[in-house]
């Protein structure tokens, strides 16, 4: 498996191993098939926002585009028109956008081919390959039997030509109810592939479309329109999830018995993305929105496009992600924690470092004089040599985090506690001589010093127990921080209990928000700015931000901690 894989021919010109798709492309461009065009698409059906299973189909398709000098279409696959919206159109083209790809002048809609599909329904019928069939969906269902016994045909199924051509210009003039008739292509009711056992082409519905309004009120199914929209379109490698492997001799049977050129469309298949803790069927995401377990489809806990991008995410770290992953023939399931890293990654680079407290306890530096504002400099991002510095103020009271005092902390406790000294990132060491308690025994004040000497820069060195982020009390700002946790508690949270669904398993601590302290530079962040909260994470301000609060996104934590439940 490892020699396949590391044979100069499955590698690119970076030494990277070819995935089995660009093998079977440069075989075709080597060939000269299609006249060794690569035209792909991607063909989202508009009931629902893309999610990052999506995203990996769009990285792909545009991917193997752009590496062969080949044209990518974005193709809206509206044949059923129940389910499609505008408002997912608009989405959908938003975040293909937002990923960093472009079609260009190639927007299509399965729609656009209504009348073309139509003349190619009749051309069956008149070649005694298609038929209407009068039966109810469940007369069909039963007759189509199982794989391992031939179905029973249709009593329609020898229906003379002419009879076929009056009832399926009758269904298309609307002088049949829903459930009436269907059409049926004319193929195999013994083959052991049930989709050959003549599939239903068209059926009645009398509901307006989108985009053709009530022109039609007969509608071609999947696997009658795919095949000849990408043949319309001249795309040539037709890249689709597994679930349409058996689907395919019916797409070439298409073809074969339409079309007469050389030119072909293929379909290919690949294993569709899965992710621990998440759950990626469009149907169960409408149902979160729906039932109000999220706040919309870009809620930063969902795995749609939206939801990422509002979390934090950027374009860069998904195209990373699904680069990273690749792509397989068999179904798996990839740890969230992958895409976790994608981002975190990223942000390493990009993000600023600013000081935030969010379990804020307030220290006093008693040797501090009262109403002094020292302004000290303090790097952006070490990682960043352009990222320049910024002014944080410093003053007599300050705020640290609760979690990093202990009154009687153990030896291994490298942070505050009594007669301790740490460093205060950016600025002094300070020791703690005294703390005040309240009436229910909680800590509300620690009584620090500070040793002027030890100002950071100054270049004298003391060992101290840690360094800690700290913010002043009387310049921070107060911010709404949204801490966000996996939407699920269960690794596979498609599978439930008897008697339970999978929104038993969301984990009802999905969202937790705090007031946080912050410090004054990030005053006028605007919507989408990304930070990292020094030793806390990385945050991003939220839309739903004022110009009088702030409101911050936990994307990520800063290591990979989920489990040892720091947060
Ligand atoms: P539905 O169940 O509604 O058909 P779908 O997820 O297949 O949902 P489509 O809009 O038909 O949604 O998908 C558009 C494209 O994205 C298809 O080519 C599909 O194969 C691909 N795709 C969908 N889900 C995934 C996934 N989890 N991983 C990779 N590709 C996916
Ligand atoms: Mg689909």
């Amino acid at each position: 498996m490892n020699d396949y894989k590391n044979a100069p021919e499955h590698q690119d010109s970076e030494g990277k191993s070819k995935n089995f798709l660009e093998i079977f492309i440069e075989e075709d461009i080597r060939k000269g098939k299609n006249e060794s065009r690569v035209h792909t698409r991607f063909p989202p059906e508009p009931n629902g926002y893309l999610h990052i299973g999506h995203a990996k189909s769009i990285c792909l398709n545009f991917g193997l585009a752009n590496k062969y000098n080949g044209l990518c279409n974005l193709r809206f696959d509206d044949t059923n028109p129940s389910k499609e919206e505008e408002e997912y159109v608009n989405s959908i083209m938003e975040d293909v956008r937002w990923l960093g790809f472009d079609w260009e002048d190639r927007l299509f809609y399965a729609s656009d081919y209504f009348d073309q599909l139509f003349e190619w329904a009749v051309k069956l019928i008149k070649n005694g390959k298609a038929y209407v069939d009068d039966q109810t969906s469940e007369q069909i269902s039963i007759q189509r039997g199982v794989p391992t016994r031939p179905g029973t045909e249709s009593p329609f199924r020898n229906r003379p030509v002419d009879e076929n051509l009056d009832l399926f210009m009758r269904m298309k003039k609307g002088e049949f109810k829903e459930g009436t008739h269907v059409l049926r292509a004319k193929i195999d009711m013994a083959s052991p592939n049930m989709h050959m056992r003549d599939p239903v082409l068209y059926r009645i519905m009398h509901t307006s479309h989108h985009r053709t309004g009530d022109t039609w009120c007969i509608y071609p199914m999947y696997d009658f329109t795919h095949g000849q929209s990408d043949y319309l379109e001249g795309i040539t490698h037709s890249i689709c999830t597994l679930e349409f492997e058996i689907h395919r001799p019916l797409y070439d049977w298409f073809l074969d018995n339409l079309i007469e050129t050389e030119y072909r469309p293929r379909q290919y298949e690949f294993a569709r993305l899965n992710l621990s803790y998440t759950v990626m069927s469009k149907r169960k995401l409408l149902e979160l929105v729906n039932e109000k377990y999220v706040k919309g489809w870009d809620d930063p806990r969902m795995p749609t496009v939206s939801g990422l991008r509002r979390r934090g995410y950027t374009p860069e770290s998904i195209r990373n992600f699904a680069d990273r992953i690749g792509i397989a023939k068999r179904e798996n399931v990839i740890d969230v924690g992958v895409l976790e890293f994608s981002i975190r990654e990223h942000l390493n680079k990009i993000a600023p470092r600013i000081f935030a407290v969010l379990d804020p306890l307030k220290v006093i530096i008693t040797n501090y004089p009262e109403g002094k504002i020292e302004e000290l400099t303090i790097e952006n991002n070490p990682e960043d040599l352009d990222g320049g510095t910024r002014i944080v103020p410093f003053t007599k009271e300050i705020y640290i985090e609760r979690s990093d005092f202990m009154e009687d902390p153990p030896n291994k406790f490298f942070r505050l506690g009594p007669g301790r000294e740490v460093r205060l990132k950016g600025a002094y060491v300070i020791k703690c001589e005294d703390f005040k308690k309240d009436e229910n025994g909680n800590i509300v004040e620690l009584y620090c010093t500070y040793d002027p000497e030890t100002k950071s820069g100054s270049g004298v060195q003391r060992k101290v127990k840690g360094t800690l982020h700290w913010v002043s009390m009387e310049t921070a700002i107060d911010a709404e921080v949204r801490i966000y946790d996996r939407l699920f508690k269960t690794e596979n949270p498609d599978i439930a209990e008897e008697g339970k669904d999978f929104k038993d398993n969301i984990n009802p601590e999905s969202l937790t928000v705090v007031t946080g302290k912050i410090e004054p530079a990030i005053k006028n962040a605007k919507a989408g700015e990304k930070f990292q909260f020094q030793r806390l994470g990385y945050f991003c301000v939220d839309p739903d931000s004022t110009s009088e609060k702030l409101v911050f996104n936990r994307t990520v934590t800063l290591k990979d901690t989920w489990a040892k439940m720091n947060r």
